[in-house]
């Protein structure tokens, strides 16, 4: 029975620890983090065309990025993930027997609106300028409100609407919440020669003797530091001749450490839940298919 463990976790980044699993189960993951986890992100862009009166000035709704650039560019930010708040349109009580173009509901989409002026010297158009229509706590996230957008002078505007849906990463990038996604085999450090060993001792790193347990190293974070540390006493040095490979890293068999960033849409926590969740519901599908079959 596969075994997970969370063994470093904050806002954006993860690493998880699995025992008794393979390659395979582990491939899985990563390839279901990226292309099936499901993510809002805007879709479509509405851009109101013309010239508009404000202030006794004409404005008019141009600017130095053509708008397929910027409908491109509100794509790629973040959008707030309520996987419980939010089905896909197709799936949507209210949307799912309506003909794709008529689809989008208050439980399917998430419609921002921005109307921004520019000014003499230009003024920087940000993610943070466009707001949810309706509920505030789907706000463009604090920490992506300065994601620049476009530029306006005088004279120039932009208003929009756009409306963000759930997708998976498959469909578009936009839709994959995870960058970085790899997993390594979780490794230890073995001391094979203990008086030839104090070579690396000797250089007083900050791996000693006493992190070792009967000759072994299992602490994660500091097999980490150990492997970066023996190449002070590896290929290309002088010590190398002595030293010898007193100490190796050996891989521990059916360990595996999977790590990950999300691009802030939800937690690490949350996309490797859901992650699981997708992949575990398609081999239901498959297992119910291969019942059906036979
Ligand atoms: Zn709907």
């Amino acid at each position: 029975m596969v075994k997970v463990k969370i063994i470093d976790e904050n806002l954006n980044s993860i690493k998880i620890l699995f025992t008794e699993a393979d390659r395979s189960l582990l491939n899985a993951i990563r390839r279901t983090l990226m292309v099936d986890t499901p993510k809002m992100a805007i879709d479509t862009v509405r851009f109101e065309l013309g010239l508009v009166e404000q202030d006794g000035e004409t404005w008019e709704s141009t600017g130095p990025i053509p708008d397929e650039t910027v409908a491109q560019r509100l794509a790629m930010v973040p959008i707030v993930t309520r996987h419980d708040d939010f089905y896909f349109q197709n799936m949507c009580p209210s949307c799912k027997d309506l003909v794709e173009d008529q689809r989008g509901c208050p439980q399917c989409s998430v419609i921002y609106a921005c109307k921004a002026f520019g000014t003499e010297e230009g003024k920087m158009i940000y993610a943070g300028d466009m707001k949810p229509m309706g509920d505030d706590s789907l706000s463009i996230i604090d920490e992506f409100k300065e994601i620049p957008i476009t530029k306006l002078f005088k004279g120039q505007m932009i208003e929009f609407f756009a409306t963000a849906i759930m997708g998976r990463g498959r469909d578009h990038a936009k839709w994959s919440p995870v960058c970085g996604v790899s997993f390594i085999s979780r490794k230890i450090g073995v001391i094979k020669n203990k008086s030839k060993s104090k070579i690396l001792w000797d250089l007083d790193l900050e791996i000693t003797e006493k992190d070792f347990k009967n000759g072994k190293l299992e602490d994660i974070e500091k097999v980490a530091i150990l492997e970066r540390e023996l190449h002070h006493v590896g290929e290309g040095t002088e010590e190398m001749r002595e030293f010898k490979d007193a100490i190796v890293i050996e891989e521990v068999p059916e360990e595996f450490i999977l790590s990950f960033e999300t691009d802030g849409s939800m937690t690490p926590r949350v996309a490797f839940e859901k992650a699981t969740e997708e992949l575990s519901s398609r081999f239901d599908n498959i297992s119910q298919d291969i019942v059906s079959a036979l």
